[in-house]
């Protein structure tokens, strides 16, 4: 095969094994991966967030629902309906009353007001009285009117007027079920901020809650989903905006929204304590950072074995194609070259002898009666003198030369820059040397002698014709009575 076509075949095996082991490696790594990316999908879906929600409503439980109960069982209290319906006689013991709660309870506040008196008893004392037309105040109108027996009110305290505080503002009924007053406590803000600050913290995801008309209630120090602040509608924030038009109204269940090619995941969950939502968001970029990263890792570790695994295979195909190339152009019993490797080397031979305008001379050799030789002593005894044969022929020659084993037992010499002159020299100290010449097989000494025909490189002689016209010389030789050189004159 052509040396131009070796290569490209080599080429191509090289490109095809490329393409199957790249694409086997990609598609591997891109099946696991994806694997991967569902089944840590589901579970943040189906366990984690749940999982959070649930955690962070138990401790919800604990620390915010708390409060409602003590509000409750103070607007049950009969001691505080007993008193007001008494006519609100001694006002020490209510201050005392609602210092014990606040004590007791580690609330920061707590506090009763009067429907008939409007009196605000505080821990302290009477703060002051509840006006009608007074913003401040409005809270306790609004507590007295609404249906639902209390409410959760984030407000500045005024006993505090920096202070954030979540009030829980409870109805206070006589026995007749007739209004009387509105009493609860309150925790300020930053305790509950801190709590959401401790919750994000501890499970690595956004918590916040969102009121029943869909505004961010409260959020963790950081802000709520994209820093959105307390008082914001979610349908003004990017992604939840999106998804809430699809939903209309978010009711609990699980949810994904996209943000800026962000994913998330969302929980929702109603807090019937509260009537608020509580949000628990999470990232996907956090969770799937580790599994894009192995992906990367596994890709590299592909890539390298891929090369490494192409370096090899080219590098044996290499090697292997110039032993078939040695193989395909040597003879295997004198390591000549063979009718195939002397044409390469030849016609090059050729062009340099017509493009330096040098003389070029070529010898033909056939061992004579060699058929003989084989029938009496062997065709291994043969093989010998072959091989002999050809060992003299290099000792005679120059390394420039080129020799080859024709066929059977016919040799080619090209005397590369020799005239006929030299060449004739050359080629009768070869045929002596082989008369002389003794190969030994099995403990006998074989004699063997060599018909020789010489040819001159004309100018616009083809190889073919050079031969032939060494041939006829050759013919000649083999004619006039062997073991001699002829030499061709046309
Ligand atoms: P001539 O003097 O006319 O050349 O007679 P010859 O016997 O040499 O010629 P012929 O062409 O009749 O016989 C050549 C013989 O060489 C026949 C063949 O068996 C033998 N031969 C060819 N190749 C090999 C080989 O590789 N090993 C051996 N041992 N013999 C071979
Ligand atoms: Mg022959
Ligand atoms: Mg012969």
């Amino acid at each position: 095969m052509p040396l131009a076509t070796t290569k490209t075949s080599r080429r191509s095996l090289v490109l095809l094994l490329l393409l199957l082991l790249g694409s086997g490696f990609l598609a591997t790594s891109l099946v696991s991966y994806y694997a991967a990316l569902d089944s840590i999908r589901a579970s943040i879906v189906n366990t984690e967030l749940p999982l959070t929600s649930d955690n962070v409503y138990s401790e919800i439980q604990k620390d915010l629902v708390r409060p409602v109960l003590i509000a409750s069982m103070m607007a049950r209290d009969t001691f505080v309906r007993d008193w007001v319906m008494a006519g609100e006689q001694d006002v020490e013991q209510m201050t005392r009353y609602l210092r014990e709660v606040q004590s007791q309870y580690g609330t920061v506040t707590s506090f009763f007001v009067s429907e008939k008196t409007r009196a605000y008893y505080q821990a302290k004392g009477v703060l002051k009285q509840v006006q009608e037309n007074t913003p401040r105040d409005a809270w306790y109108f609004r507590v007295r009117d609404m249906a639902a027996p209390y409410e959760i009110n984030v407000d500045v305290d005024m006993a505090n007027r920096d202070r954030l505080t979540v009030f829980i503002n409870y109805q206070v009924f006589d026995y007749q079920q007739r209004f009387i007053g509105a009493t609860g406590v309150g925790l300020t803000v930053d305790a509950v901020v801190q709590l959401i600050d401790a919750y994000q913290q501890r499970y690595e995801r956004s918590v916040y809650f969102v009121d029943a008309s869909g505004r961010i209630a409260l959020t963790g120090a950081s802000g709520g989903p994209q820093g959105a602040r307390s008082g914001q509608a979610l349908r003004e924030i990017p992604g939840l905006k999106e998804l809430l038009a699809q939903q209309q109204q978010l009711q609990d269940g699980n949810y994904s929204y996209e943000e800026q090619d962000r994913g998330h995941f969302l929980n929702v969950r109603f807090i019937p304590e509260l009537n608020w939502y509580l949000f628990v968001d999470k990232q996907e970029t956090g969770a799937v950072a580790d599994i894009r990263r192995s992906l990367y890792l596994n890709l590299l570790i592909c890539l390298l074995v891929t090369a490494a695994v192409l370096g090899l295979v080219s590098i044996v195909l290499r090697r292997h194609q110039t032993r078939i190339a040695a193989l395909a152009t040597t003879d295997a019993l004198t390591e000549l070259p063979n009718r195939r490797g002397f044409e390469l080397l030849a016609n090059q031979a050729i062009l340099e002898a017509r493009r330096n305008q040098g003389p070029l001379c070529a010898l033909l050799l056939d061992l004579d009666h060699f058929k003989q030789l084989n029938d009496t002593h062997g065709h291994l005894a043969g093989d010998e003198v072959l091989r002999g044969f050809s060992a003299q022929l290099q000792d005679d020659l120059r390394q420039s030369d080129i020799i080859c084993r024709w066929g059977g037992e016919e040799f080619i010499v090209l005397l590369k820059d020799s005239t006929p002159e030299r060449a004739r020299q050359l080629a009768e100290k070869i045929r002596l040397h082989t008369e002389q010449n003794r190969f030994s097989h099995a403990g006998s000494e074989l004699q063997v002698t060599t018909s020789i025909g010489l040819a001159e490189l004309h100018a616009g002689d083809a190889l073919d014709q050079l031969i032939g016209r060494a041939d006829r010389a050759l013919y000649r030789a083999k004619q006039s009575g062997r073991n001699r050189l002829c030499e061709d004159h046309t």
